[in-house]
């Protein structure tokens, strides 16, 4: 499973000198010959040296080179250094007997060179005794190197100080910063590691792959075999993904059955689907055989740009994003999607305080009745009187809120207002009824009509007569019968509806009898061109001609000239309502509009003289 894996190679000296049998190596990169003695670490290695031997002596690394049985034949300066021991000290010895010790006390180094027969690489968490005697966390790295017979020649152990990423660390305490199952570095760490993968990409020009993976139904499992089972799984499960590590690679485990790897290799799709096949392998786990699948959410540096604690947000987030997808898979976390989530956040944030600074308004529009020339109503229609952008219309700013609690919000605000200004109107004598428009989200909300109750209560002195609520044909649609009981509560209130932007929504024909509504407008973008297309006309005609059948009032919307008013007329529809009659105006002007329209003498003579 780990040599299926297709990840790209280190291009580390030493790595590739390693991952070839020693005995196909040039003499003076076998192991004895790879070697530099420890008094080269304070002096230059000479010209003569090899490449590979450079890199040896050279190294951050402590690299111990060790024999079939594990037993230590070289060291580099680096090891020296790093634990006070010089070669003499340590020769003949396994890493063990010097104090570097896998994290997991159950196991040795031996074992783990031992538990892996399949492979020749491990690599896991270790504690090691520095020369000042304080134990400190490393990454152990053993690759096995084996001659042309296939048998093992060789070790290359590189041992990396871990609590020299974050400086600091040295000095707290070990539990702070690993779990304690399985000695992976914990949430605190990886933390702090994520902070240096990211300098270490940056600096390097190098991606960073951040890795969050969860164990799928590992609660059902857990509750199944019980927590000591449990467990073990956990450390083994653990086990197995350090195997699969590279390089600089991190393994943490950040909560019960929740790891993070921090990956520092180019990694695509196949590299996920090679991960998740070796996840499936079964695990032997206190006899018995346990399959497991994991769910990852990945995000790539720096292509999401981000501090290091959302990056990790950010990974979690794709990996519910694999499990509402149906587990045992990937995803990616795609920055531009969430960046266009992050502006929608703070349009929405922006609206509730419109709503709440008082910055939205009502324009209202005139109904007529071109049979007889009088105005029957208005249509309540929202603006938002931006501060920076001016007056914004509908279409501007409700996408933002559509299918969000906050139609409900604006719902309640738009009615609020009608039936204060209806109250206006009325001390001024002037008694006309006012359509609001109610979004879908607003209308099937359950207690709908229990709130429109309670802001007619408010405003006694306002007929709920004078209320019309336009519904859009779709909303109607969208949930039939939540729409019929809502719309017959509403009506038991006195308030009345009409069919919005009707011939749009595909509305059967059972359902436009079903539903209650007193009006039917025809949908603008019908009317607009009904006289220059024979389509639009034909649905126009088709609209006027089902409204009569089932004996419901229309009304024409987007009525832009007389020719239209006429035509309109003409087919059997005598309700208009737009711009040729009048553009939606703020409520102080439409006093002054009543007063002036009876004088648009061309509108005057569409009225037919009533005998
Ligand atoms: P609607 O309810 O169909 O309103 C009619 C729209 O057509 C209005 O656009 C109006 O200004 C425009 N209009 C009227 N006559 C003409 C005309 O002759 N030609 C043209 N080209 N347009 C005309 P507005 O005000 O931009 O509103 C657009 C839509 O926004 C409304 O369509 C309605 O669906 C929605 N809307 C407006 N106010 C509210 C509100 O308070 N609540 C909700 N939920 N939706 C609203
Ligand atoms: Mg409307
Ligand atoms: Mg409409």
């Amino acid at each position: 499973m780990y040599q299926s894996l297709s990840v790209p190679k280190e291009p580390s000296l030493s790595r590739q000198a390693s991952q070839r049998p020693s005995s196909q190596l040039p003499p003076s990169q076998r192991p004895s010959a790879l070697l530099c003695s420890n008094a080269m670490a304070a002096a230059p290695v000479s010209h003569a040296a090899s490449p590979a031997e450079s890199a040896f002596c050279y190294a951050n690394e402590a690299i111990i080179i060790t024999d079939a049985d594990n037993r230590v034949l070289e060291v580099n300066p680096a090891f020296c250094e790093l634990t006070g021991f010089s070669l003499e000290d340590v020769q003949g010895k396994t890493p063990e007997a010097f104090s570097i010790l896998p994290l997991d006390n159950s196991r040795n180094t031996r074992l783990v060179c031992e538990e892996l027969p399949l492979r020749d690489r491990s690599k896991s968490q270790v504690s090691y005794r520095s020369h000042d005697g304080q134990f400190y966390p490393g990454m152990m790295s053993i690759n096995r190197v084996r001659d042309e017979h296939g048998e093992v020649n060789h070790h290359v152990v590189v041992l990396a100080d871990l609590s020299a990423i974050p400086a600091h660390t040295r000095h707290l305490n070990r539990e702070v910063y690993f779990d304690a199952l399985t000695g992976l570095p914990n949430l605190q760490l990886l933390t702090q590691l994520i902070q240096e993968s990211m300098q270490h990409a940056d600096a390097k020009q190098l991606p960073l792959a951040v890795c969050s993976l969860d164990i799928d139904f590992f609660k059902n499992i857990n509750d199944r075999l019980g927590s000591s089972v449990g467990d073990a799984l956990l450390s083994t499960f653990a086990l197995r993904l350090s195997h699969l590590l590279f390089g600089d690679d991190v393994l943490a485990r950040v909560g019960g059955d929740e790891f993070v790897l921090l990956l520092h290799h180019g990694v695509d799709d196949d590299f996920f689907e090679k991960l998740l096949t070796s996840i499936r392998q079964p695990l032997l786990i206190e006899g018995q055989t346990i399959n497991l699948t994991a769910s990852l959410g990945v995000t790539l540096y720096p292509n999401d740009q981000v501090q290091g604690d959302l990056l990790l947000r950010h990974a979690n987030q794709a990996m519910y994003r694999a499990k509402q997808r149906g587990r045992d898979t990937f995803h990616y976390f795609d920055p531009n999607h969430d960046r266009q989530l992050q502006v929608r956040h703070e349009q929405r944030q922006r609206f509730i305080d419109a709503l709440n600074d008082g910055e939205l308004r009502l324009h209202y529009q005139p109904q007529v009745d071109m049979r007889t020339g009088k105005v029957v109503g208005v249509e309540a229609l929202i603006r938002w009187q931006h501060p920076e952008h001016g007056l914004l219309s509908p279409a501007q700013f409700l996408p933002i809120i559509e299918a969000t609690t906050l139609e409900v919000d604006l719902g309640e605000w738009v009615l609020t207002e009608a039936l204060s200004q209806l109250s206006k109107w009325q001390k001024q004598d002037i008694r006309l009824p006012v359509n609001v428009n109610i979004s879908p989200t607003h209308l099937l909300n359950s207690n709908f009509s229990q709130r429109l109750s309670e802001l007619l209560a408010t405003h006694p002195d306002v007929s709920p007569s004078l209320i019309k609520l336009e519904v859009l044909e779709s909303a109607a649609m969208h949930d039939v019968q939540a729409a019929l009981k809502n719309m017959a509560r509403c009506q038991l209130l006195g308030v009345t509806f009409a069919i919005d932007d009707f011939g749009t929504g595909f509305s059967s024909l059972t359902h436009l009898r079903q539903l209650p509504v007193n009006l039917i407008k025809i949908d603008q973008s019908f009317v607009r061109d009904m006289l220059i297309d024979h389509d639009d006309m034909a649905i126009v005609e088709s609209v006027i001609y089902m409204a009569n059948r089932f004996k419901r009032p229309m009304l024409a919307e987007g009525v832009e000239t007389l020719e239209h008013a006429k035509a309109l007329m003409a087919l059997g529809c005598e309700l208009a309502q737009g711009y040729g009659i009048a553009r939606p105006m703020p409520a102080d002007s439409l006093p002054a509009w009543l007063v002036k329209w009876p004088a648009r003498k061309e509108w005057g003579s569409l009225a037919i003289p009533v005998s």
